[in-house]
């Protein structure tokens, strides 16, 4: 049988059936139905910050709470280029300009002290992602929006349940963006959210998701619809209660490939963060010797196992944004990651005999 990058957790089908089986009683699908206020709160306490929005994915998430705070059109958003392509896209479709800041070479994640030599008389906010669950330098990126007045906005999309310190990574910035695709720790088949602290945010976020309607006849906004729908809150509930246990059984996997892999001439895994509580999310390996990533991909791939090359190409190579300065030859860091990383097959029930086949594979062709 084959082995894919992940594998989307899901509750027992009868624990699913149980937990929809009211929505046969009520006829309410969706439109903020108790499923969804019950998530809500649930994600409030289990993310442990102050509000929680729920949207049908996070993509219109982050779409909506770059919306939320109304930046001027037009304005600089510095950003990474190394992230999904829903980042950068989110940022263009709100009408602003993506600037792309290198990544540091430990985690991943924006490289602070280049943060502010970018920042112009236009920038509006900072969109720094926790790439691969490992946290940003978030004191630092705190300080910097601060002293320049920007908007500090997180895609923690792949940062579900990852702590610094014993503070949630929801907590940080104006606001974070959380992804409950199938494909990542916590799903909702498709969802997300938007977590923050201001009190101020939650009746404009509550209007935008649902076509911009406040009451009856009552139009506040220009919005969309971004709603989660019962289905989705009613997954989110049963995910929820199994979340623990998936994240410990990823500890397991993760510790395995790190045990068979740490110190192997030619690659180099991801250190782990000092005082952060890990999600386990993914399991990037770079290549930086004789075996090169994409020969890698293909040894594994001969043996029906689909590692994902991720973050390649960058954002800032696309097509679409070939008109922009600050293609991924000014993003020197970035650029060679996305050609030596990996992600190896991680997920709750993977086996730790195939763990070590993946391993073997790999050892056996440095
Ligand atoms: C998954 C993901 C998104 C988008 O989330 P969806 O729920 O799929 O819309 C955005 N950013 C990053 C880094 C992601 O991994």
């Amino acid at each position: 049988m084959s082995i894919l990058v992940t594998r989307s957790s899901m509750p027992d089908f009868e624990e699913y059936c149980a937990e929809i089986r009211d929505l046969w009683d009520s006829h309410w699908l969706t439109n903020m139905g108790d499923k969804h206020r019950q998530l809500q709160r649930e994600l409030e306490e289990q993310l442990r910050v102050e509000h929680v929005t729920l949207y049908t994915n996070g993509h219109l998430a982050l779409e909506n709470i770059l919306a939320a705070f109304e930046l001027p059109q037009g304005g600089e958003v510095i950003t990474t280029p190394f992230t999904f392509a829903s980042t950068t896209h989110a940022i263009v479709r709100c009408g602003l300009t993506p600037v792309f800041c290198d990544v540091n070479e430990e985690d991943y994640t924006l490289d602070v002290s280049k943060v502010e030599s970018l920042i112009t008389e236009k920038t509006v906010a900072i969109l720094p992602v926790h790439v691969y669950g490992g946290l940003c330098d978030v004191s630092a990126l705190e300080r910097i929006a601060k002293e320049h007045g920007l908007k500090l906005i997180y895609d923690a999309a792949h940062a579900f349940g990852v702590e610094k310190d014993g503070i949630s990574a929801a907590c940080f910035g104006d606001a974070s963006m959380f992804s409950f695709h199938a494909t990542k720790v916590f799903n909702t088949i498709e969802g997300g959210a938007v977590c923050y602290h201001d009190d101020g945010l939650v009746q404009r976020l509550d209007d935008l998701k649902n076509f911009g309607i406040r009451g009856p006849e009552d139009c506040a906004y220009v919005g969309g619809n971004a709603k989660m729908n019962e289905f989705q809150a009613a997954m989110g509930l049963c995910n929820l209660r199994h979340l623990d246990r998936e994240i410990e059984k990823r500890r397991a996997v993760d510790a395995r490939y790190r045990q068979r892999l740490e110190g192997a001439p030619g690659l180099k895994l991801r250190a782990e963060q000092p005082g952060v509580k890990a999600n386990y999310a993914y399991f990037p390996v770079l290549f930086q010797g004789k075996l090169s990533r994409d020969r890698a991909y293909e040894l594994l791939a001969e043996q029906d196992i689909f590692a994902r090359k991720y973050f390649y190409p960058l954002t800032n190579a696309f097509d679409c944004y070939r008109d922009l300065p600050g293609g991924p030859e000014k993003t020197p860091v970035a650029l060679r990651l996305s050609q030596q990383v990996l992600t190896l097959p991680i997920y709750a029930d993977l086996d730790l005999q195939d763990v070590d086949r993946i391993c073997d594979n790999l050892l056996s062709n440095l």
